[in-house]
């Protein structure tokens, strides 16, 4: 008799227990999620604001090196023409080759002389070139930046 009630009480015991253990325990399992969770948002939120950049680069794409070094129309425009007649008479008998497109002159050829070095080429073909280089394509001498060469010019002895 007293067996059966022992039993009854303790089960009841049991049971408050497990339910007196068990909701704390589920209360602060939850809390520990919820808290994780939080941490784990503000961790991302924090990545992800180290992630955005503060310059775009976008602006730094946009800035290529200027590289053309032709001269202006102007520039090319000033340099003397010769126009060859029917003798074809070239300012200088042993140039009589377009170093540009190779071919030799004939007669009624317009020809433009660069200055600086009294080289000659087709004025079709050299203002083409001097449009996007600034070079003599024979002597490679720089025209924008005009020194004059020191030739046989020093008379003085
Ligand atoms: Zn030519
Ligand atoms: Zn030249």
């Amino acid at each position: 008799m007293c067996g059966s009630r022992f039993v009854g009480l303790s089960t009841a015991a049991m049971y408050g227990i497990s339910i007196g253990a068990g909701l704390p325990a589920l209360f602060l399992l939850i809390c520990l999620a919820i808290y994780a969770r939080k941490k784990v948002n503000d961790h991302a939120q924090i990545q992800q604001q180290n992630h955005v950049p503060d310059i775009p680069t976008t602006t730094i794409a946009q800035q290529l090196p200027v590289s053309v070094m032709g001269l202006d129309k102007l520039t090319i425009e000033s340099y003397p023409i010769t126009v060859l007649g029917e003798s074809k008479r070239l300012p200088k008998p042993s140039d009589s080759t377009c170093a540009i497109c190779l071919s030799e002159y004939k007669p009624n050829d317009t020809l433009r002389t660069i200055p600086e070095c009294n080289h000659y080429f087709h004025s079709d073909c050299i203002d083409e070139w001097l449009q996007l280089n600034a070079t003599c394509p024979v002597c490679r001498n720089l025209q924008e930046s005009a020194t004059p060469i020191p030739s046989s010019t020093s008379s003085n002895t």
